[in-house]
């Protein structure tokens, strides 16, 4: 048997437990974990559960939000962007809107367009090629100018490669 656990609030045993948890503080209200530990208090109305490797959890909620087939609803929007690591100003930049746009969508004041939700749905699918594909460039793309330098490739034993200059 485990140990028992004791209430961090009145100091009493906990009971054990298991079952579905509504899962609301991921900030999505339609996600449910199907069999978690559920472990009441027998002397508060304290309840401890059991929701580990939360990376992982948010990955796998992050990836199911993006394979939805209907637009993302702006608790997903704020949800894929936290997932991101970024704060609203710096997703902002990153999708080349203004703050106040970002925070319509999420609000569900206003939808997000198909661009900003097809560019959001790829930008999460290669989170963790993040550091091989600096997103960090995407802040730095100038809307003013539409220029066309000349891009010289090469071949290599096995691929091609961008020349540099
Ligand atoms: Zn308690």
């Amino acid at each position: 048997m485990s140990k028992p656990i004791r209430c961090t609030t009145c100091g009493a045993l906990m009971r054990e437990g298991h079952g579905p948890y509504h899962y609301r503080e991921c900030g999505l209200s339609n996600v449910w974990l199907a069999d978690i530990e559920i472990h009441p208090c027998t002397g508060c109305d304290n309840v401890g559960y059991g929701i580990w490797r939360i990376e992982s959890l948010h990955r796998a909620i992050a990836e199911a939000v993006i394979h939805k087939r209907t637009r993302l609803r702006g608790e997903e929007v704020r949800f894929l962007r936290k997932s991101l690591g970024w704060s609203g100003a710096e997703f902002a930049r990153h999708m080349g809107v203004a703050v106040e746009t970002v925070s319509r969508w999420e609000t569900d004041a206003m939808p997000i367009g198909p661009q900003a939700d097809r560019l959001l749905r790829l930008l999460v699918a290669q989170g963790h090629l993040t550091t091989m594909y600096p997103t960090d460039r995407l802040r730095e793309i100038d809307a003013t100018r539409a220029t066309a330098p000349r891009l010289t490739l090469e071949a290599t034993r096995t691929s091609w490669r961008l020349k540099t200059a």
